[in-house]
């Protein structure tokens, strides 16, 4: 194809181990992360002028931990600004895969567009052998440069599979099969360059979300609570007292959550019950979510259905920032 009828892809780095480097041909771990610059990443890839018209820019350098509010923020208006150009067509965005969930789950959140993210990493450092990242990169070029790919949201590309960054989880942490869609199962495939689809996201995202283009830092706090055998509300009650506007809980099986917690919510037990933080019931099991089965005798206490306690942190983090009326919080919580 002539190449300037390619697609305008644009690379936005942000670190992680697709740009670290390893100790050894053989080593894939302890190694040097978050050090290779995007222009060294991409000149490693000639063929990628084959199949679109690149160029590429390093937002950040660091590993995907050390990513803050501002950075995302920073991250969503760059990709908002750029995809608002007839000259860019798609991007994608390279990303340490540690909270790759929760970066492309927000970006689903706030880009204000229909053209194509998408967001890859690498599971092995560059140079090691069988290092996975740039043929992940590749893979993402392929599926940004894809047609088929407007309208999906946000995609996570990793291991030629496709993912909605609704839906895609990191589900090992050293396999290079790391991402999957437990629930609903991936989007599509990339094979052998070939984008497919097999399915659509229906929840709101993107073009459709009610916070694409919104800057909303600084977002409310909201901690995240593990149950488990055992557990006190002694971090509840700190959450609670440093004034938290928002509690997530990765609950034991469908969202169960310890009784002291429940206890604390009801008007009959507690005088300050209608001004606790809202509370969303997640999971801390991989798959099936959380049902709105329980009565929980109050409106402040919201099921996270099947977003993971770190995406439903996202997304209570979002709703906080517009609304305080649990009605609302529960209505976004069934859209998104
Ligand atoms: N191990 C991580 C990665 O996959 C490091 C990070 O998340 O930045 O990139």
């Amino acid at each position: 194809m002539e190449s300037h009828n390619l697609k305008k892809i644009h690379l936005i780095a942000t670190g992680g181990t697709i740009a670290s480097e390893a100790r050894s041909r053989v080593s894939t771990e302890g190694y040097k992360p978050s050090v290779i610059p995007v222009d060294e990443l991409v000149a490693q890839i000639p063929e990628l002028s084959d199949i679109a018209q690149m160029s590429a820019e390093q937002i950040f350098l660091k590993p995907s931990s050390a990513i803050t509010d501002s950075d995302l923020f920073d991250l969503s208006a760059r990709i908002n600004e750029l995809l608002g150009s007839d000259d860019c067509d798609g991007i994608i965005v390279t990303h340490g895969t540690d909270t790759m969930e929760e970066t492309a789950f927000f970006l689903n959140l706030t880009v204000k567009s229909d053209k194509p993210v998408v967001v890859t990493g690498a599971m092995r450092p560059a140079h090691v052998i069988s290092s996975d990242g740039l043929l992940n990169l590749y893979n993402a070029v392929c599926c940004a440069a894809s047609d088929a790919s407007r309208g999906m949201g946000v995609v996570i590309s990793m291991n030629d599979l496709i993912l909605s960054a609704r839906d895609g989880v990191k589900f090992s942490t050293f396999k290079t099969d790391a991402f999957q869609a437990p629930l609903y199962g991936v989007l599509g495939t990339v094979r052998d360059g070939k984008v497919d689809y097999a399915y659509k996201p229906v929840k709101r995202h993107t073009a459709s979300s009610e916070f694409a283009g919104m800057r909303l830092d600084p977002m409310p706090r909201v901690e995240i609570l593990y149950m488990y055998q055992g557990c006190d509300d002694n971090l509840f009650k700190a959450a609670v007292a440093k004034g938290d506007k928002g509690i997530v809980t990765a609950g034991s099986g469908n969202g169960g959550i310890i009784r002291e917690i429940g206890a604390a919510y009801k008007a009959e037990n507690n005088p300050d019950a209608g001004s606790l933080p809202i509370l969303v019931r997640s999971s801390r099991v991989t798959t099936g979510g959380v049902s709105d089965a329980f009565q929980m005798g109050t409106d402040r206490i919201i099921p996270s259905h099947d977003l993971n306690p770190h995406k439903a942190s996202v997304l209570l983090r979002f709703a906080l920032a517009v609304t305080e009326d649990p009605a609302e919080i529960k209505r976004i919580f069934e859209q998104y």
